[in-house]
């Protein structure tokens, strides 16, 4: 199988995650996206909602697409959730399948400041995909020149980085968290079970 690996803190799951997801998942012809909310990120500093509810959500988010699943193991961690250990897990529990990372180009070019990056770039090909407002993969250190149309060499690995350019949404979940917090409807940008569970447990006004 041919299996996608989307990681993401996922405050709270948004319809841009999903479509670019379904976009990829046709485009690289994956047979499944798994969904891996973070436990308490290393990266993101501000206060972050508890892993549960977000790992809720985007189990409300998916549940109707066959072809994506949800990973707890990040959420169900106590200490602080490094990609790098997630991917370790991950290889072993799919080792007779082929593993994709999938990321927005804002975090690929983020990279550099993830915990064991260098190792992380040799254990999976990336799929990076297109995202409004920010840069393209030329000229980035961690990457050589492109060897085929959209597919570069990873430097000092023998792992790719595939660009795809997915339909732009300029939604983020910051901006959905900052709606919440000035009492704006978030309706139709996240699925409707997410909105509502959202509501019901208050999450994000303050
Ligand atoms: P925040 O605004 O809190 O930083 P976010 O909307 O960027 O959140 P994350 O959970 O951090 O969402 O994103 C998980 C992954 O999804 C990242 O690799 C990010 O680049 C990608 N992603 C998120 N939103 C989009 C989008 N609209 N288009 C393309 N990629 C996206």
């Amino acid at each position: 199988m041919k299996i996608g690996l989307f990681g993401g803190t996922f405050n709270p799951i948004h319809y841009g995650h999903l479509r670019v997801a379904e976009e990829v998942r046709e485009a690289f012809l994956l047979d499944k996206i798994l969904f891996i909310p973070a436990g308490i990120p290393p990266l993101k500093k501000y206060d972050i909602l508890q892993p549960m509810h977000r790992l809720k959500m985007t189990e409300l988010a998916v549940k109707d697409n066959p072809f994506f699943e949800v990973s707890d193991f990040e959420a169900k961690q106590k200490k602080p959730s490094y990609t790098i250990n997630t991917l370790t897990h991950l290889k072993k529990l799919y080792q007779n399948d082929t593993l994709f990372f999938i990321m927005g180009i804002d975090a690929f070019l983020e990279l550099k400041s993830w915990h064991r990056y260098e190792e992380l770039l040799r254990m999976v090909d990336f799929i990076v995909m297109s995202r409004p407002g920010f840069d393209s993969l030329q000229n980035y250190e961690l990457i050589e020149d492109e060897e085929a149309e959209n597919c570069f060499k990873i430097k000092n690995s023998d792992k790719k980085a595939f660009f795809i350019s997915v339909f732009p949404f300029w939604i983020s979940s910051t901006q959905i968290r900052k709606m919440i917090q000035n009492g704006k409807t978030i309706r139709y940008l996240v699925p409707e079970e997410v909105r509502e569970y959202i509501e019901k447990n208050k999450l994000y006004r303050e």
